[in-house]
C-alpha cells in the first residue's frame, strides 16, 4: 500500500479532483486529437490554438482515470506557451524516466516530476503519458485516433 500512496500522491489526487484547462475548448482552437488507453479505459481530447510555432492556448477533456487526468492536467499548466518544440522535448524527458529508466531532470520538468513515480508501475505508465502522446499527435495534425496499444 505505501507505493500506490507515493504514487497518487498529494498533487496527482489534487490535479484529479480539481483539473486545469478541463471541458473546454480553447477559443480559436486549431488543432485536436484523440486518445485512447485501452488497458484502462482512459478517453481524453486534447484541444489548443498554435500560431506561429507556439502553443498560446491548451485544453483537455474526456473520462480517464486519476494519473491520466492529473497527467492531462499538469500537461496543459506546463505547456501553454511554449514552442511546439519544447513540448516535444518535454515529454522526452519524461518518457525517457517513465520508459527508458533514465535519471530524471528535475530542472527540465519542474512540478511534471510528480508524475514520475508511475514509472514502477508499467500500467500506469500508459495511463501518464496518453495525454501526451495525444498532444503531439494534435501538433503534428493527425487526424487518426492516438492509442497506447
Ligand atoms: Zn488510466
Amino acid at each position: 500500500m505505501n507505493d500506490l500512496r507515493e504514487l497518487y500522491e498529494e498533487v496527482i489526487l489534487d490535479h484529479n479532483r480539481n483539473p486545469r484547462n478541463f471541458g473546454r475548448r480553447p477559443p480559436e482552437c486549431n488543432r485536436a486529437a484523440h486518445g485512447h488507453n485501452p488497458l484502462c479505459g482512459d478517453q481524453v481530447e486534447v484541444s489548443m490554438t498554435l500560431r506561429d510555432g507556439v502553443i498560446e492556448d491548451i485544453a483537455f477533456d474526456g473520462e480517464g482515470c486519476a494519473i491520466s487526468t492529473a497527467s492531462a492536467s499538469m500537461m496543459t499548466q506546463a505547456l501553454k506557451g511554449r514552442t511546439g518544440k519544447e513540448a516535444r522535448s518535454l515529454f522526452d524527458a519524461m518518457h525517457a524516466v517513465l520508459v527508458e529508466e533514465a535519471e530524471p531532470d528535475h530542472d527540465r520538468l519542474g512540478k511534471l516530476a510528480a508524475l514520475l513515480g508511475v514509472k514502477d508501475f508499467p500500467m500506469r505508465v500508459k495511463c501518464a503519458t496518453l495525454p501526451w502522446h495525444t498532444m503531439e499527435a494534435a501538433l503534428e495534425g493527425r487526424d487518426a485516433p492516438v492509442t497506447t496499444e
